[in-house]
This record gives structure tokens, C-alpha cells and sequence, in this order.
């Protein structure tokens, strides 16, 4: 459900060291083609995200209806 913002691709999920990641991997040669100044990977960490998701979901859902996987104690 996210998109890289240097090349707007949708990014992959990715485990590292037990925390969830999203990653975009773009060959350095598909940037030069594309004239795009992007990172060879770019990685976000999904805890560093967490409570925007939540608060998105609160304004969707409702908090009663939000997943336990992105509920805070
Ligand atoms: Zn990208």
C-alpha cells in the first residue's frame, strides 16, 4: 500500500533484525534511462509510520474498528 516517493512504484515489504520494512529497489541503470535521482534501495521502517497509519484509520474506520496490529497499549 506504499509508494516510493522518488519513483512512485509501489514499495515491498521486507523483514530486518524483527522489524517490519517496506523497500524500493531501483536499478541504477533504469534511474539514468528515467533521469531519476534515486537511491539504489530505499527502506522505511514501519514503526516509524505507525502512528500516521493510525491515525488514518481513525478517520476511516472509526477507532473501534481498527486492527489490533496498529493499536498502541
Ligand atoms: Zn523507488
Amino acid at each position: 500500500m506504499l509508494f516510493c516517493g522518488y519513483c512512485e512504484r509501489r514499495m515491498q515489504g521486507d523483514w530486518k533484525n524483527r522489524q517490519a520494512y517496506y523497500r524500493c529497489r531501483f536499478p541504477a541503470q533504469y534511474a539514468v534511462v528515467n533521469e531519476l535521482d534515486h537511491p539504489k534501495v530505499v527502506y522505511l521502517r514501519e514503526a516509524e509510520i505507525l502512528d500516521e497509519v493510525d491515525s488514518w484509520l481513525g478517520t476511516v474506520l472509526g477507532p473501534s474498528r481498527r486492527s489490533t496490529r496498529t493499536r498502541r497499549a
